[in-house]
């Protein structure tokens, strides 16, 4: 997207309704000149915040203090960005264990009210972490960045395919505005944070679990310029409609949260639905952490409310093109400081982008960091087969791979064609040749996969005992 049409979305909103979309205004005119900062000049502006930042933490939060002072920093007023490497990285079960030790005993009364977001049910260490006002006021401030990046029509429809809480459901199911369109209903507008900025176009809702062709039905009916959905729960549908040559024509992108997408997905989507495929990089824990570069590949990191390091496994910073841990520090969060914590992902850092922002730029997000293989002399090894692009052979629909001894491994495959002894040969040769020589591999044609009790479909599971609960 050029940006004269981001200037043109920008220019385009409402009315200035209340002093909350004043501040959401002034805050995305903001964003607009910041984004072209070189990296220079972030990286001043961003030790500036780490400064203030960590002068809270040492003062407000007990475990913060108790680091600085074994760190020999007695006053933290001296703290300064060169002694940021070594402070402690802190990991997920840390978060888990230290709870109130990270809270803050008082933060400025401008950040809000605070509350408590829980996430990570399905990686083994689910966290709780108290946030303000402050940074749900960011995470709108990112969502209506991504709308100005990615979304060429604000007024069109949306059909929202990812689900929504079941009781809010029901409360806009018995509301009288509210339309019924097949086993789904339209709502006006897109919802907070858009609304406070543009008039959007209507959206329309169905709950996840519904079967294809009623999923279908509602789409065609609906003829939605963009889709938001769960990747898996998108991958199935598009073979659905390829094998059914539905056609979308206002189709222009494909929205998706949660799970990793891989290339082979995007194509899938461009292939038959003739609609790009959006997704960001956002955690409960922290919000909005890195947004799809509008006009190259890649991720860039929303460097104006968080800090990302990619670090490897001796905590150095990786560089150019190198998968590491993604250790983040939230910028915003004066209740609970999270400073350099490891998320539990891994990414690949990317290169300077072509577009020209300064904002620091991912490759891709490479997924977990509890994917990874025990072998047999119990050294582990990562799991990423996104290069093998199983997802992409005809016959299949989906997958997972199960680790379940020491020296083999299940490949659950729901099939999209008949899989007969060719196409499980197939499979097996592509495991084989990056894990043949530790790993015997069998094959299991299944009629469906598991979802954890968010929605997800993990590519990997471990069943060995000591990974089931992830070690820091
Ligand atoms: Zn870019």
């Amino acid at each position: 997207m050029t940006d004269r049409t981001i200037a043109a979305k920008l220019s385009s909103w409402r009315r200035v309704a209340s002093p909350e979309v004043a501040s959401y205004l002034a805050m995305q005119q903001q964003l607009s000149e910041s984004q072209w900062y070189s990296p220079a000049d972030l990286a001043g502006r961003e030790a500036a915040a780490l400064q203030s930042l960590t002068y809270h933490a040492g003062q407000e939060v007990p475990y913060y203090a108790e680091q600085f002072k074994k760190l020999d920093i007695a006053d933290v007023r001296k703290f300064n960005v060169d002694l940021w490497e070594s402070l402690p990285v802190l990991s997920r079960a840390a978060l888990r264990d230290l709870g109130p030790l990270l809270h803050a005993r008082h933060y400025p009364g401008s950040f809000g009210n605070s509350g408590f977001s829980t996430s990570g049910g399905s990686t083994g260490v689910p966290v709780r972490v108290k946030k303000t006002d402050f940074d749900g006021f960011f995470w709108n401030v990112m969502g209506q960045r991504e709308a100005l990046w990615h979304f060429d029509r604000l007024d069109g429809v949306v059909a929202n395919l990812r689900g929504i809480g079941s009781e809010l459901y029901t409360t806009l199911y018995s509301d009288p505005r509210t339309k019924r369109v097949s086993k789904g209903i339209v709502i006006e507008g897109w919802g907070a944070p858009l609304r406070l900025l543009w008039q959007t176009g209507p959206m329309g809702l169905m709950q996840p679990g519904a079967d294809h062709q009623a999923l279908v039905e509602f789409l065609t009916t609906l003829n939605p310029h963009h889709i938001l959905i769960r990747p898996s729960g998108l991958r199935l549908l598009l073979h659905y409609i390829k094998a059914q040559n539905i056609r979308l024509p206002r189709l222009a992108t494909v929205w998706t949260i949660s799970e990793t997408v891989t290339d082979d997905l995007r194509e899938l989507c461009q292939s038959v639905l003739g609609a790009e495929l959006i997704s960001n990089y956002s955690a409960a824990e922290i919000g909005i952490i890195a947004l799809q570069c509008p006009s190259h590949g890649g991720y860039h990191v929303m460097s104006e409310t968080v800090k990302v390091e990619i670090l490897d496994a001796e905590n150095r910073p990786c560089g150019k093109g190198e998968i590491g841990r993604v250790v983040v520090t939230s910028l915003t969060n004066r209740a609970m400081p999270l400073i350099r914590y490891a998320i539990g992902d891994e990414a690949e850092v990317g290169g300077p982008c072509p577009c020209g922002r300064g904002l620091m730029r991912l490759e891709r997000i490479v997924g977990r960091t509890e994917n990874y293989l025990v072998r047999p002399d119990k050294s582990r090894m990562r799991f990423d087969i996104s290069h093998y692009r199983i997802a992409a052979l005809e016959f299949v629909l989906e997958f997972q791979v199960v680790q379940t001894d020491y020296d083999r491994l299940t490949l659950k495959v729901v099939p999209a064609l008949t899989i007969g002894p060719n196409e499980i040969d197939i499979l097996k040769n592509l495991i084989n040749r990056n894990f043949g020589k530790w790993f015997t591999t069998d094959v299991v044609v299944v009629e469906a996969l598991p979802r954890t009790a968010s929605g997800k479909l993990l590519p990997f599971v471990s069943e060995l005992p000591d990974q089931r609960s992830v070690k820091p």
